[in-house]
Order: structure tokens, then sequence, then C-alpha cells
């Protein structure tokens, strides 16, 4: 039997290194692939946004601005989602990414400048997440094409912009300031397969010198292991007989590499973003406590003759404004979504962000646990990432008249899933460090504590409200 085992395993392995190899020597199929994408990106972007409001009962398989919302909102992102847990960056920055393309394809002929130190500053990828996804819920990305044009075009803009600026081929943009890059670098570190080099292979290479592969987002492929920021693209593949496309555990960059990744940004974008801001994001829509602020903001600002924040003026691009569809914010509701989104990341962010230093402290090993421990949480904070994401899919979906009367069994498996990957991540996680058993209990408290806020708002969510 586990000879079985092993040969399948060495067959899966070889299998992958096969790919790997294929992903190098066919780069004109995968440009085309990545061209082929683009033209479809552009077209899904902006003749919705050229097209008059889908009128009432309209469905995604009779109207352009329907579909394109579900293919961009419904399909897209949470997929793309999931493929970093399946695939790591393989599928999407290695293969269809548009803006990697396009970031990659103006770079070839700009100006080839030094990138300068403030576009390397470590904290864009947060910064960038929480900005696009505030001023996303602001204009309501996900039900209007105008919308949609003007945050992913712009994004897509200063992908240009910054490869016709800085370096020459490579995604200059993508490595420090792609609103997503630190979603996908964290996701990623839970994904089963990786490109790895063989240190030994590489210092006993003896043929002739090879040229050293264009890596896009600039790696040191060298020490490529546990590489997140890998964008899988696989041109180093077969590099000194070295560099292959590996299968690996899902845990293995947590639990052997998470303690060298060791930044706050990576830190704070992981607890205050993907965890405290996406269920801001995603409940303030659900939750009555909104519902009941706002009127309390509304009536404060009646009682003080203060009528000019309750007007819904304000055009599209700042505030949503669609009148025709009934759908309008006024100044104050704009400003009770943005204080009730960065309230939901500060409390999550904070709590979880207090417990794990307060484990640091138990430990004795302090920060450096703090910053390795958070990890753990990834599973679940995709777990929630998807879970919101993929809401958007099934509204749209339920528009069309689609209906899944087996989703709710579908996101309690999700739910209970992440929480339990967490809990055995961190349990496994806290085994690698000498602790012993009272200090190892604490800390495992300490950070189950971390679990209960996120699965109980995402309790709530989808079952409570
Ligand atoms: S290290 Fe660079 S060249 Fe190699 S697969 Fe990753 S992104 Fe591509």
């Amino acid at each position: 039997m586990s000879s079985f085992f092993a040969a399948s395993a060495y067959k899966a392995k070889n299998r992958l290194r096969r790919f790997g190899l294929a992903m190098q020597q066919h780069r004109s199929l995968i440009q085309a692939l990545q061209w082929g994408t683009v033209a479809v990106y552009f077209t899904l972007l902006i003749i919705p946004a050229c097209l008059d409001l889908p009128p009432q009962g309209a469905t995604i398989l009779h109207n352009m601005v329907m579909f394109a919302q579900f293919v961009f909102w419904g399909i897209w992102w949470p997929f793309v989602i999931l493929s970093m847990l399946a695939v790591g960056r393989l599928a999407w920055c290695g293969v269809f990414c548009p803006e990697g393309a396009l970031a990659e394809w103006s770079s070839r002929f700009g100006m080839n400048k030094t990138i300068p130190r403030w576009l390397k500053w470590r904290g864009w990828p947060t910064a960038a997440f929480i900005m696009t996804t505030v001023y996303g819920q602001l204009i309501s990305v996900y039900d209007y094409a105008q919308a949609a044009l003007l945050i992913l075009g712009g994004s897509t803009l200063g992908a240009m912009l910054v490869g016709l600026f800085f370096g020459r081929g490579t995604r200059v943009w993508c490595r420090y300031l792609c609103p997503v890059n630190g979603v996908f670098n964290l996701l990623s570190r839970l994904a089963p397969i990786s490109f790895k080099a063989d240190q030994q292979a590489w210092n006993a290479y003896s043929g002739p010198p090879p040229a050293n592969p264009h890596c896009p987002p600039m790696i040191n492929i060298r020490r490529l292991h546990g590489v997140s920021a890998c964008h899988m693209c696989g041109r180093c593949a077969g590099f000194r007989n070295a560099v292959a496309l590996q299968p690996r555990s899902p845990n293995e960059e947590v639990l052997l590499y998470g303690a060298q990744k060791n930044s706050p940004w990576e830190l704070r974008l992981l607890l205050y973003g993907m965890i405290g801001v996406a269920i801001g994001a995603f409940t303030w829509t659900a939750n009555p406590a909104f519902v009941r602020f706002y009127q309390t903001v509304a009536g404060w600002l009646v009682n003080h003759n203060l009528y000019f924040p309750l007007e819904a003026n304000a055009p599209w691009f700042i505030l949503t404004n669609y009148p025709d569809h009934g759908d309008s914010f006024s100044w104050a509701y704009g400003a009770c979504i943005i204080v009730y989104i960065l309230a939901s990341g500060l409390i999550f962010g904070g709590f979880c962000s207090a417990l794990l230093s307060l484990a640091g402290t138990v430990s004795g090993q302090g920060r450096v646990l703090k910053l390795h421990l958070a990890q753990a949480l990834l599973p679940i904070a995709a777990a929630g990432l998807f879970l919101g994401l993929s809401a958007t899919t099934i509204k749209i979906l339920g528009y069309s008249g689609v209906h899944f009367s087996w989703i709710a069994a579908a996101r309690l498996f999700l739910l209970s899933g992440g929480a339990l990957w967490s809990f055995y991540l961190g349990g496994r996680l806290l085994g690698r460090y000498t602790l012993g058993r009272t200090r190892f209990l604490g800390c495992f408290a300490l950070y189950s504590l971390c679990l209960l806020p996120i699965i109980t708002a995402w309790y709530f969510m989808f079952w409570g409200w």
C-alpha cells in the first residue's frame, strides 16, 4: 500500500515538474492566452460602461451589463481567490492577469528609470487594499459598470504608467503597488505547489553558463523556497537543472518559512485588511447596527439643522448616485460607510493583534512568534474573503432566477473548514517552538480567541441577520 502511494506521489511530482517546464517552453501560448484575456477584459470593462443601466428583470444571459458584472464580480474575483489556494499565483499572476501582462509590456518601451524608494514602501499593498476596498463600497463597484471601469481601469492605467517609467520588461506595479498583490502573496502561502530551487542541484550544475531567466517580479531565483512573491510564471523552470514546479504541503510555507517573513505590514494587511476591513465591507449592507448608526447620525444632523450632509448630490465617482435606479448615497451615508468599515478593521485587527502580542509575551518569543502565528489565521481569512465575494455571485445569479438549495450547507462547510484549518495550523505552528506545556496551552488559548469574533461575524452575515 505504501509503495502504491509512493509511486503515485512520484508520478504527481514528475507531472508537475514537466508542467513547469512546459510553461517555460511554451511562452508564446501563454502570451496568446494573456492577450486573449486582455481583449476580453477591455471588452467587458469598457462596453458595459457605455450602455444604459439594466432594466428591471434583466438577466446575465440577456443583458451585457449584467453579464459583465457577473464575470467580474461573480466569477473572476471569488475564483481568483480560490485559485490562490489551489495553485498559488500560477493561474492568475503567472498566466491570465491582464494587468500584469500590460505592465510588463509597457515597461518594454519605457524609460527604464531606477525604482525610487517611495515606490518600494512596504505599506503600499496594505494601504492600496484598504483604500480600494472602501472606495469600491462608496461607489458600489459591484453594481455599476462605470464604477468598475473607474477602479479596474484606473488600476490598469496605473500599472501601464508605472511600467512606462520604471524597469525594463518587469512588473514593478505588481511587485510594489498592485492593491491585491499583498493579498495574493499571503493567500498563495497555502498553495499545495510552488516553484523551488534545489540548492544541491544548483551548486552541482556544470553545464555551459545559462542565460539568467527574465523574472518579471525580480525574484532572487537562487533562493526560490517558500517565496510567495513569485508569480509562478514558469520562466525559470529547469534553470541550472535546479528549478522546478513541485508539490508541497499547504502548511509548508507558513510552518517552515513563516518565521522569516516578519514584515509588520503583512501582519497589518492580514489582520486589519483581509480580516477586519473585509468583514466591514461585506457586512455593512446586512448589519442592522449600520442602519441604526446612520439613523442616529441623520437624527443628530436634523436636530442641529444641518441638512447639507443629508443631500445625495455627490457625483457617482465620489458616492453612488443613480437616481433613476433609486440608488443614491448622501454625504452622511457615505461617511457612515467609511466609519463602519474602518472601525471594523480597527476592532477586528486590533483585537487579534493584541491577543497575538500577548501570546508572543506568554511564549517568551515576543514579536517573532506574533508575526509567525498571525499567518496561521490565513485559512479563516481566505474562507471569509471567498464567502463574502461569492455572496455577490449568488446575488447576481438570484437576479437571473438561479437559486441553489445547498448554498447554506456549502457556506457552513467552507467556514468550518477555514476555522478548523486555522486551529490546526496554529497548533502545529506553536508546536515548532520550545514552549513547555503551560505556555503552549496559554498561547493556543489566546490564538483561538482570535478566531471567535471572526467566525461570529461571518455567522451573523449569513445566518444571524
Ligand atoms: S521566480 Fe520569477 S521567473 Fe521564476 S517562476 Fe517565479 S516569477 Fe517566474
